[in-house]
């Protein structure tokens, strides 16, 4: 991978010297909060190696984890897999910094990094899916919109294996890669359009996607195990905005049954069709 000309910089967190008190400031008021940024220098501080070289970004992360289970999320597994995945090495180096804020960011080709928050959230919803909670993971997961392959990292350590569609071949290449540094073995990538599903590899537990659509594909639905669910916004009656929908595929007395509910509005780039 080192022999990759456009592999980017993986050096992480920045040099303490952009952190602490001698960071230019034009760095610090662009980049990153003040408070944030403290607590990066004092976590620097603590974490500095005997030579000096930077901080180590457990800590970090484990902070990040710590304001998102402050803020609700209290899925233990959940927060546990968000406190192992180094995000900052599915974004371009320039936007590290950055990467443990609870923020969406620019991933290229007019795509975003999804919120940490809404990542941890819509994984606690399948984790609430009949077969999850009698399994206690999320069994054959599909993801729909790879995108810089984060999601799928943090899936890769709570399912017995995810198989992630990307309509962007670009963005399915920068995954590959990304997803070869933090060793995500279990994660198998497809270039296509993730509305129809993947069949070879279906039927799966649980299904996540990643960008909204006007409504759930059907495909979706008929690749959803028996006792599986799906989290996917979707755009709301009337057209205006997106919420988290839920489908469970129940199976009653030898029959079928998809019950949907909807949840809270959530902000997802659009889910096309086709490749390109
Ligand atoms: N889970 C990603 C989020 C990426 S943003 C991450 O962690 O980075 C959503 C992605 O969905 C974009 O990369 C977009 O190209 C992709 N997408 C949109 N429509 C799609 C479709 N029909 N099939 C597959 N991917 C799609």
């Amino acid at each position: 991978m080192s022999s990759d000309p456009n592999a980017k910089s993986r050096r992480f967190p920045l040099p303490l010297d952009k952190l602490g008190a001698g960071a230019a400031p034009k760095v610090r008021e662009v980049l990153m909060p003040q408070r944030h940024l403290r607590e990066a220098a004092a976590d620097a501080a603590r974490q500095q190696s005997p030579r000096g070289l930077g901080m180590d970004s457990d800590s970090v992360r484990r902070r990040m984890v710590q304001r998102l289970q402050q803020e609700g999320l209290n899925d233990e597994r959940v927060l546990q897999a968000l406190a192992t995945v180094p995000r900052h090495e599915f974004v371009d180096s320039a936007l590290a910094i950055q990467a443990y804020e609870d923020t969406s960011l620019p991933i290229g080709h007019g795509q975003t990094i999804s919120k940490p928050s809404v990542v941890g959230r819509m994984i606690a919803m399948l984790f609430g899916g009949a077969t999850a909670r009698q399994t206690g993971q999320l069994g054959k997961v599909l993801e729909i919109g790879t995108g810089c392959g984060y999601q799928a990292a943090v899936l890769a350590l709570l399912a017995r294996q995810v198989v992630s569609i990307e309509r962007l071949k670009p963005l399915h290449d920068k995954a590959r890669l990304n997803l070869g540094a933090v060793r995500a073995a279990s994660v198998r990538l497809i270039y296509g359009d993730g509305r129809l599903g993947h069949p070879p590899a279906a039927p799966f537990d649980s299904i996540i996607a990643a960008a909204g659509g006007e409504d759930i594909p059907p495909a979706w639905l008929a690749q959803l195990a028996p006792g599986g669910r799906l989290v996917a916004p979707t755009v709301a009656p009337g057209g205006r905005g997106q919420l988290l929908v839920v489908v469970d595929h129940q199976v009653e007395a030898g029959a079928s049954r998809f019950v949907r509910t909807e949840h809270e509005a959530v902000l997802f780039v659009p889910l096309k069709s086709g490749v390109m």
